[in-house]
């Protein structure tokens, strides 16, 4: 007999500098995965992010507008600080390439050391996306190339807005 079970709520953390339809997907699955899904947009300062926190994370709210299980938050400081904050156990993250595990396998090792209770989950990407990301997407972009195969309109006008005032840069 296959019992009901409850709705558990994962955190997909990620700089998401912007969106793209490859973390679409991940967030599409991750709610059939978990019931729901909190999008969490890191600061990352270091990175130098081409949005800021308010524009990814208002960019992915409007991306997932239709689906009712998702909200999106942000945060700034440890990833291990804020899920204790928000009292969630699990955190998502997709893998494309075997050049991701190396970087992910450490961070989610050190987050556990952090925080023993931490708990990383893995999906792999859908072939269909296994060559996306944001930096290409942008790359695109500020050369004045079509996105719209990579990213939602709403994404592809905020490039064209965002490169439109400069122009070159990435
Ligand atoms: P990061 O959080 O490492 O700065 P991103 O914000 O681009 O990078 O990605 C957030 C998460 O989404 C990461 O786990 C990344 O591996 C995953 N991701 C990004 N693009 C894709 C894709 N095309 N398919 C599956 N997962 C992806």
């Amino acid at each position: 007999m296959v019992k009901q079970m409850p709705e558990k709520l994962v955190v997909y953390p990620g700089t998401f500098d912007p969106v793209t339809f490859g973390h679409l997907d991940v967030i599409e699955r991750a709610q059939k995965l978990f019931g729901r899904v909190l999008v969490a947009v890191a600061t990352k300062p270091g990175k130098k992010p081409l949005f800021s926190v308010r524009e990814r994370a208002s960019l992915l709210a409007d991306c997932t507008k239709a689906m009712p299980n998702v909200g999106v938050d942000s945060f700034s400081g440890l990833l291990v600080d804020y899920v204790k904050r928000k009292k969630v156990g699990v955190v998502l993250r997709g893998l494309r390439a075997l050049s991701d595990f190396e970087n992910e396998f450490q961070q989610a090792t050190i987050n556990r050391k952090l925080s023993p209770e931490f708990e990383t989950i893995f999906v792999v990407t859908n072939p269909k996306y296994f060559y996306l990301n944001s930096s290409v997407v942008k790359e695109i972009a500020s050369m004045n190339g079509k996105v719209d195969c990579f990213v939602p309109g709403s994404v592809e006008r905020a490039l064209r807005k965002k490169f439109s005032k400069r122009p070159g840069s990435i």
